[in-house]
């Protein structure tokens, strides 16, 4: 039988102690057992959703909209497969896609003809929400570093008609240096444990979770955003996300950087059209952070949303930093 004693002992442990209720972490428990309801938004940039709409409940497939954004939709598990391999997917007219990644773009808010900066984009799929969300118009600049997940963004971003993105096979670490205070907005969804994505049915997805891992992965998430930071104009956006539950990837790496830029940068508040919202931890093993922090949210798993922490941050209109 599944249950989720099969998770790393040390994971559920600190998971128990990251959320607050029995409830509410009896149901993100549930969320790692159980498939979630499939989710796809229709790609604006290339068809009109009501053609998309019309041809999907022919091959029979039932869709539900989301109220706050009547693009994205949502039906049953089992219709996955099924909408994988249909012409719409494979033409690039829909995209499977969690709408935690909607309410991520929606955070970034990019509008048309801005230049914004997406620093670990690969597969693409926030980059072709930030696109048509500016109606491919202005400039997204997409940075990834890996190889083969670069030349599957480039194809994503072919496939679903995203011209305004220009894409950088780089390490986003340096990317603050060069381009200093070129962008109105920047996108970081940084690499990270993937705790979210822990599934029972995958034991895989979770086989390289430690907690040494979160450590490292926490000191290349400061960089990163410090790297976001600095590329950013004054006065301007920045979204931090990542699919991890671990305060040392969420809530220590913001606290970092606000004690690191003082003047230089500050929080607003993440506010989300959902109820499945935690606010940041101001606590963590002992460690008194910024009361802020309470500013920034974690979108807690159902069985339609992934688990995912949000910190949008504004950055100082005269600032030099870092
Ligand atoms: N934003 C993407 C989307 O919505 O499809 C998902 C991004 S994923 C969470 C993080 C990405 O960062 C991975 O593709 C990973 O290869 C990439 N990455 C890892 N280290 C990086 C670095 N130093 N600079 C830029 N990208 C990096």
């Amino acid at each position: 039988m599944n249950t989720a004693t099969q998770l790393p002992e040390a994971f559920l442990r600190r998971l128990r102690l990251i959320l607050p209720s029995d409830a509410v972490y009896h149901e993100v428990i549930t969320s790692f057992l159980m498939p979630k309801l499939v989710s796809f938004r229709i790609n604006r940039l290339k068809v009109n959703p009501q053609a998309v709409m019309t041809g999907l409940k022919g091959a029979g497939i039932r869709a539900t909209a989301f109220d706050y954004w009547p693009h994205m939709f949502h039906c049953p598990a089992e219709n996955r497969a099924m909408l994988l391999s249909h012409p719409f997917a494979e033409n690039g007219l829909i995209y499977i896609q969690n709408p935690s990644s909607l309410l991520a773009a929606l955070l970034l808010a990019p509008m048309p003809g801005e230049t914004v900066l997406d620093l670990a984009a690969a597969p693409g799929g926030k980059t072709l929400i930030l696109a048509e969300l500016m109606e491919n118009t202005g400039q997204i600049s997409a940075v990834e570093a890996v190889k083969p997940r670069f030349f599957k963004l480039r194809h994503i971003l072919e496939l679903h008609g995203a011209k305004n993105v220009k894409t950088y096979l780089q390490d986003g670490k340096t990317v603050g240096f060069k381009c200093q205070g070129r962008f109105d907005r920047t996108l970081l969804d940084a690499p990270c444990s993937s705790e979210a994505r822990f599934s029972i049915q995958e034991p895989a997805s979770w086989s390289h979770w430690s907690e040494k891992k979160i450590q490292e992965l926490a000191r290349k998430q400061k960089q990163l955003l410090f790297s976001a930071i600095q590329a950013t104009k004054p006065g301007g956006i920045i979204v931090y996300c990542t699919c991890s539950f671990a305060p040392e990837e969420n809530e220590m790496v913001v606290n970092h950087v606000l004690k690191k830029l003082p003047d230089g940068i500050g929080l607003l508040p993440v506010e989300l059209p959902i109820a499945n919202l935690q606010r940041g931890l101001t606590h963590w093993n002992d460690k008194e952070m910024s009361p802020e922090l309470v500013k920034t949210a974690r979108i807690l798993p159902d069985n339609v949303y992934n688990a995912m922490y949000l910190a949008v941050f504004i950055k100082g209109q005269f600032s030099r930093a870092p």
